[in-house]
């Protein structure tokens, strides 16, 4: 029901602004894969729904201690992102989103819209629930949250030279959250957070320095009390970033 209401209340800003959406490839053309295809060049000063699919794909991109505001609107921050996610994969660096940053997240992008290097099934790992359910929010905005973040961490990947990252925890429902003591407070509730252990091939020190610029407010890591073993990354409304050890 409440998808229905937001297509239709997409449907009636489209009617509005006149916005030309993109979610289905252009007459003639076929759809780059099963997750999304864009239908035109984005640039600074557009908007709609395919600004927003962008932005949730370069949100990892950001300067230091920035979080993109994923508003469907391709302002300043965006294209700078847009700049930083060229860059980073050798492209025309233009902060002009066309045919071939769009090849470049296809070629990124599984049929289920997650990067190619996360999946849901090792986020919703859940105390052994392997679902969203019993979080702070419902399970269809916990996942969507992940989604969001799985970006994040797929630019942080890259930053630190596409080696495997192991997620230890991701999404925590309130009850498994408290059975492992986690805070309160804790974004794992939200889908929001990810911890990764030192089976990764980037060290918890590297991993906690590459999150920096990749979005996200809230960084722990060794030294950081209960943090000697992984490092944690989430989106988080308070600013706290700490590793002493690091
Ligand atoms: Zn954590």
């Amino acid at each position: 029901m409440r998808r229905r209401l937001l297509s239709l209340l997409s449907a009636l800003v489209l009617a509005i602004t006149g916005t030309v959406t993109a979610s289905v490839a252009l007459p003639g053309t076929a759809a780059a894969d099963g997750c999304y295809t864009w239908g035109r060049t984005l640039k600074k000063g557009m908007s709609g729904s395919d600004v927003t699919q962008l932005q949730i794909r370069v949100a990892g991109w950001v300067a230091s201690g920035e979080n993109l505001v994923i508003d469907g609107q391709f302002g300043e921050r965006t294209r700078l992102a847009v700049v930083r996610f060229q860059r980073g994969y050798g492209l025309a660096a233009d902060g002009v989103a066309g045919p071939n940053t769009f090849s470049k997240i296809y070629a990124l992008q599984d049929n289920d819209c997650t990067p190619a290097h996360f999946a849901y099934s090792e986020m919703d790992g859940n105390c052994g629930a392997n679902n969203f359910n019993g979080g702070k929010v419902s399970a269809a905005t916990a996942k969507r949250n992940t989604l969001r973040m799985m970006w994040q961490l797929e630019a942080m990947r890259h930053k630190l030279g596409d080696r495997p990252m192991v997620v230890s925890i991701s999404f925590r429902s309130v009850r498994c959250n408290d059975s492992v003591n986690g805070a309160s407070t804790s974004r794992h509730m939200y889908g929001q957070a990810t911890d990764f252990s030192t089976r990764s091939g980037p060290t918890l020190c590297q991993m906690f320095h590459a999150a920096k610029t990749s979005g996200f407010e809230e960084i722990l890591g060794p030294g950081y009390p209960g943090h000697s073993t992984h490092t944690h990354v989430a989106n988080d409304p308070v600013r706290l970033v700490s590793a002493s050890r690091c």
